[in-house]
């Protein structure tokens, strides 16, 4: 009945809410106000230049930059000369339809020559019918990347009699290019560009679609006179209405952990041919997103690699999915602080609970029951019980449950400055009264439950924080064009869903459930890592919405010095194993161990010393 829906294209009125904020804060009120005096103006600009000979040209704004937390370049923009031809401006043949193909070959020669092409390859550009990317029937692309000699090369001949007639119809340009520093790391995150009017650029997907306005600034105009050949003459500039050039955006990734965590992913997409799969590095002591990556992925900069659906572009970090067992610690943690269970209390497990006819298997203990004073809390975490969570989940009644989940942050949106955020709900988005006994125990172990794994991944960040629950942060600031903060976004804590010791106690749990339970793929020997598996049957709307496949999670923390760092890696569809223990959690390690490297952490001898897990163990699976 639960359908994994996924985000597929960001809500525009949620986007539009929260552009709208950002412009009332930046005082965008007033650059929309000068765009439409330009607007305006332009018109009356136009009418002028013609009657003067004149011409009206589009200054372009230049696109702000994305940084990373670091100041690196993650998005910029460089200026392109490009030289253009409009076929309609040959000569017709004696037809009367067709250009002219003797004059086109003499403008062939002619621009050949001045640009270093073969005259052949010009007049196919000139002459073809079918339009390259960025070309239409009036502009064919002739060079791209035109240095500023060939360009006055071409201007001397427009005034050169003898040769002006051919050089009509050839227009130099300048446009906007948007270069990628993270490669295919960070194109669901980031975004990508495509062109738009006067030579500009505009977003699609990711911060560049997010934050488009802020970053396009606004297009100038400049009334020129020109000369016969239709150049613009500098000196004779008459009147001039400045660009205003974007802003730019300081993030609160790092270019570095993107590329890790890619570089995992890519692996794990290799071994288990998934659907797509997503990690999130997050400081959960300040809500800081320092890594955000989603595969598939494309070179942002090769528009023509996007597949229909444009799924490169989609950010599976914020996709909603019911998460499984990952859902346990947090079930855990409400019930340890409503007090309807202790640390010591032991749940007897025969493997399975029938509920209202219906029954409920554990996996953990299908074949081994546990033993006496075994199943307690920590082990029920470990070992992912899911009798035991069942029984906790209706001591505490869907009232309690579903507030715990709404006091974690699960249920609302997470508020991260990206698109696609949505917020989570719990079956059909039934109100609390409507949930039924088996609806709350399903929930209770992460079925029956729509989450991101961002908003996972804050909760988890809540534990490992002493119950302190940061809100995710993508974007530190908004610089000018002269790189001065206009806006900064605080860190901001967005509530304590539980007390201190039960985060705590949680914790130690998530540590346990590495060193003995189901997250022995997480374990890396010197380091404190803690985390759970999670494994959820997903539903497929195409094949009459049954349980076909599978999601993979694990979510966890590594301890970076004194310093938790919180890892998830979701795993949707993985074939080779579908567990999160297998599809997941080794992944997880993968990043984690880069990450040490990385922030040169250095193993610990206390932890080299205590006993560690062996990691091939076969101890449980979800
Ligand atoms: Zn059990």
């Amino acid at each position: 009945m639960m359908r994994a829906r996924h985000d597929e294209l960001p809500d525009p009125v949620q986007r539009n809410a929260q552009i709208l904020l950002l412009a009332t804060v930046l005082g965008l009120v007033l650059v929309l106000r000068v765009a439409y005096l330009q607007t305006f103006k332009k018109a009356e600009f136009v009418a002028e230049a013609k009657s003067r000979r004149a011409k009206m040209r589009a200054i372009q704004p230049r696109r702000g930059d994305i940084t990373d937390r670091n100041g690196v370049l993650m998005a910029t923009t460089r200026d392109v000369r490009r030289v253009t031809f409009d076929p309609d401006r040959l000569p017709r043949d004696s037809s009367g339809r067709r250009p002219s193909r003797g004059h086109a070959l003499k403008v062939a020669r002619l621009l050949g020559s001045v640009l270093g092409m073969r005259p052949a390859d010009v007049l196919n550009i000139i002459l073809s019918t079918t339009n390259r990317p960025g070309e239409y029937d009036r502009c064919k692309i002739i060079k791209e990347n035109v240095t500023a000699a060939e360009e006055a090369a071409l201007r001397w001949y427009s005034r050169k009699q003898g040769y002006k007639d051919l050089v009509k119809g050839t227009v130099n340009s300048v446009h906007s290019e948007r270069i990628y520093a993270g490669g295919d790391s960070s194109t669901a995150l980031i975004g990508m560009t495509i062109p738009s009017a006067y030579g500009t650029v505009v977003g699609t997907g990711g911060l560049e679609l997010w934050a488009d306005t802020l970053l396009t600034g606004s297009v100038g105009w400049m009334q020129a006179r020109v000369d016969p050949a239709g150049v613009p003459i500098p000196t004779a500039t008459e009147r001039v209405i400045s660009a205003a050039d974007g802003a730019g955006i300081k993030l609160t990734i790092d270019i570095n952990v993107q590329r890790i965590c890619a570089a995992a992913l890519a692996e794990c997409m290799r071994e288990h041919t998934p659907a797509g799969v997503t990690a999130i590095v997050l400081d959960p002591i300040t809500g800081d997103v320092l890594g955000m990556v989603s595969r598939p992925s494309c070179n942002p900069m090769d528009r023509s690699a996007l597949s229909k659906g444009f799924e490169q572009l989609r950010n599976r970090a914020l996709m909603l999915y019911e998460p499984g067992s990952v859902m346990k610690p947090i079930t855990w943690c409400i019930a340890l602080d409503a007090g309807v269970v202790t640390p010591s209390e032991v749940f007897a497990c025969p493997g399975y609970r029938m509920l209202d006819g219906k029954r409920i298997n554990c996996e953990a203990h299908r074949s081994r029951t546990p033993g006496p004073g075994e199943n307690i809390a920590r082990m029920v975490i470990a070992k992912s019980c899911n009798t035991a969570t069942v029984g906790v989940g209706l001591r505490l009644g869907a009232r309690r449950l579903v507030g715990g989940l709404q006091r974690f942050g699960l249920l609302t949106r997470t508020g991260i400055q990206a698109p696609g955020d949505k917020a989570g709900w719990v079956e059909e988005r039934k109100a609390v009264e409507e949930l039924k006994r088996g609806s709350t125990a399903r929930i209770a172990f992460g079925q029956a439950v729509m989450v991101s794994p961002l908003a996972l991944a804050a909760a988890y960040g809540a534990i490992v924080n002493h119950g302190v629950l940061m809100k995710p942060r993508l974007i530190q600031a908004i610089t000018d064009a002269a790189n001065r903060v206009i806006h900064e976004y605080p860190t901001e804590v967005a509530g304590r869903p539980v007390s201190a010791w039960v985060a705590d106690e949680m914790t130690s749990y998530l540590r346990t459930c590495v060193l003995k339970g189901t997250g022995k793929r997480a374990a890396i020997p010197g380091y404190v890592t803690g985390g759970k598996t999670g494994t959820a049957n997903k539903a497929d709307p195409d094949k009459g919405g049954g349980y076909t496949s599978h999601m993979a999670s694990f979510i966890g923390y590594i301890k970076a010095g004194d310093r938790p760092i919180v890892i998830a890696v979701v795993n949707d569809e993985p074939h080779n194993g579908y567990h999160g223990s297998v599809a997941a959690a080794p992944t997880w390690n993968r990043i984690a161990r880069e990450l040490m490297l990385h922030w040169h952490v250095a193993p610990t001898k206390a932890v080299i010393g205590g006993k560690l897990a062996d990691a091939t163990g076969s101890d449980g699976n979800d």
